[in-house]
């Protein structure tokens, strides 16, 4: 169960996660149980619910410079980093959306607003048009901000994006 896991959290000591908690990523890790279990927190009791937004403030106390390492307890080396979707800020991004349209703690939409300028500083991927770690995963995190704050300056940077899409810089694709 989810949720047993994520009680390593709660007593402190993070070891005691499994081996998909102790990633943070998106696409394989405890971001997106967080999502999720946030998504369907009506189900869940009153202490489950605390349990899981201990587990969201604990992951967002683990970023380092707008971005999250792969592994929990790792150190982002700067010219390294990786910022997919699948591992790092553009996905574990959604998790704190998710978050600050629950509850509204402008810390929740502040985080997703640093992952966002990371993304936008560390430029176009290289690696195809997908979401896992392509443009479009780096554009859905503009469209999302945009939907968050109304800021057109997101709209422009998803379209900035989308404009790559036909060009030959999509050309390299499936390599993660
Ligand atoms: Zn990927």
């Amino acid at each position: 169960m989810e949720l047993n896991t994520l009680r390593g959290i709660r007593a402190g000591d993070p070891q005691l996660l499994s081996d998909k908690h102790r990633v943070h990523s998106a696409a394989h890790g405890l971001s997106s149980v967080l999502q999720m279990l946030l998504s369907y927190q009506d189900m869940l009791s009153r202490a489950e619910k605390d349990l899981v937004w201990h587990s969201v403030d604990f992951l967002m106390s683990q970023e380092q410079n707008c971005n999250w390492p792969a592994e929990l307890g790792a150190i982002i080396e700067r010219e390294n980093e990786l910022v997919h979707w699948c591992h790092g800020a553009p996905g574990v991004a959604y998790l704190f959306a998710k978050a600050y349209l629950i509850n509204k703690k402008p810390q929740y939409l502040d985080t997703c607003i640093r992952s966002g300028e990371l993304v936008w500083q560390k430029g176009l991927l290289k690696k195809g048009p997908g979401i896992c770690h392509g443009v479009a995963g780096s554009a859905y995190v503009f469209l999302l901000l945009y939907r968050l704050t109304g800021n057109s300056k997101y709209l422009y940077r998803a379209q900035r994006q989308a404009i790559i899409f036909p060009s030959s810089h999509c050309s390299e694709v499936h390599r993660p």
